[in-house]
């Protein structure tokens, strides 16, 4: 892609995640802020984000994440902003005890991982 593509796929990105800002994002389910979205592209590598579905190494690809920026939750990469937005929506559903429960004990395993790779640096 040309810088040009790049810079006009970009503002494409933008103005979707702004459309459904408009129509109502949830806020985290931990603290209530609203979601950033996370995006990555280019060759498939190593150190590139995992994905629902396998990436040849060298193989052209887009990650969509969103993640929480008030307490760090965070949810996995996706292919399509659509299905970032689905599993964050998902992930966030307020009032539910199932999702509540769900949502802590990722919560928790975020922090273990993050509190992991702390004590190796
Ligand atoms: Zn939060």
């Amino acid at each position: 892609m040309s810088t040009e593509q790049q810079a006009a796929r970009l503002k494409q990105i933008k103005n979707q995640l702004q459309l459904h800002k408009d129509r109502g994002i949830r806020l985290c389910l931990g603290c209530e802020s609203e979601p950033r979205l996370g995006y990555s592209h280019g060759e498939y590598c190593e150190t590139s984000p995992r994905l629902p579905y396998p990436h040849k190494l060298g193989q052209r690809f887009e990650a969509f994440t969103l993640h929480c920026p008030g307490c760090g939750f965070k949810l996995d990469g996706f292919m399509n902003l659509q299905a970032a937005l689905c599993e964050w929506h998902r992930a966030n559903t307020p009032g539910d005890v199932y999702y509540a429960a769900r949502w802590a004990e990722r919560f928790e395993q975020q922090m273990m991982a993050k509190a992991a790779t702390t004590l190796e640096h």
